[in-house]
């Protein structure tokens, strides 16, 4: 019984940025759960492709840069046509730029503001609008520790992630009483690509993760997990919450 609440079984869901790293980890987990997955984004996914189609589960790719202003418009539009619906959106496609603030560049800031931020308002709001005329749907969006905290060299990846949690919140309230829940997930230090230079700086690294509790850095399939439960009906009563996934680091 408990267990049904979390299967997927019959859902499709789009996850962005799901060739590699989190995205990855998040839409197999999905799968793992029973759900189609459509993966959008700008690199290869064949990797993706593989563990889930070995699942059983149909896997759909979509090209789409969400640098671009009418990508998530067009990406929604596809989706539908190749899936029939949508009843899951993971907005976890992101960048992060490096440097310090007083030489920040515009172009830095305005390409992470893009992806991180714009994008995931645009897929929301499109993806909303076919979940409110469904009547059900999940939401979850990608956070940060960087939503809570500011960060060292990161000023636009960390405004962008504080929007998140402040945008999530928003569309909680306007939308759980029309059946579309919407939760962000915080993940912490993760090891992946975009982490690779905090990594490689071994002073940086150490201190990182002296501070994790758990005493070492998550993997993208520690996402699984939440990620399932935000996507089912486990989490029907869960609106505007943003679940941080950090080994404990925001306690410590
Ligand atoms: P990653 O760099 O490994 O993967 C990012 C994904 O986004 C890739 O699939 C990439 O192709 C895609 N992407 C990048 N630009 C795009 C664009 N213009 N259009 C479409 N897709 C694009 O990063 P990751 O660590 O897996 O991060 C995934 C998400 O998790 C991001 O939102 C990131 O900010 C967030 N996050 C990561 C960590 C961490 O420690 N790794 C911590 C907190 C939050």
């Amino acid at each position: 019984m408990t267990k049904d609440l979390y299967s997927l079984h019959g859902k499709v869901a789009l996850v962005t940025g799901a060739s590699r790293g989190l995205g990855q980890g998040m839409a197999v987990g999905l799968a793992e759960a029973g759900a189609d997955v459509i993966g959008a984004g700008i690199s290869d996914m064949s990797e993706t492709r593989r563990q889930i189609e070995k699942l059983g589960r149909k896997f759909y790719e979509l090209k789409a840069d969400l640098s671009e202003p009418d990508a998530a418009k067009q990406l929604v539009l596809n989706a539908v046509i190749e899936a029939g619906k949508i009843d899951i959106l993971v907005n976890n496609a992101g960048i992060i730029r490096r440097s310090d603030a007083e030489k920040f560049s515009d172009e830095d800031w305005n390409a992470v503001i893009n992806v991180n931020l714009n994008s995931v308002f645009q897929l929301c709001r499109e993806v909303g609008n076919h979940m409110l005329e469904n009547g059900s749907g999940k939401i979850i969006n990608i956070a940060s520790m960087l939503s809570f905290q500011g960060g060292l060299r990161v000023p636009a990846y960390t405004a962008s992630k504080h929007a998140v949690a402040g945008l999530t919140k928003s569309l909680a309230n306007e939308w759980v009483s029309r059946g579309v829940n919407v939760n962000a997930i915080a993940p912490g230090y993760m090891e992946t690509d975009n982490t690779e230079a905090l990594r490689a700086n071994e002073e940086r690294n150490a201190f990182i993760t002296s501070r994790i509790p758990k005493g070492e850095w998550g993997k993208p399939e520690d996402l699984k997990g939440p990620v399932v439960f935000l996507a089912s009906e486990a989490s029907s009563y869960v609106n505007g919450h943003v679940l941080c996934v950090d080994g404990g680091w925001m306690s410590s």
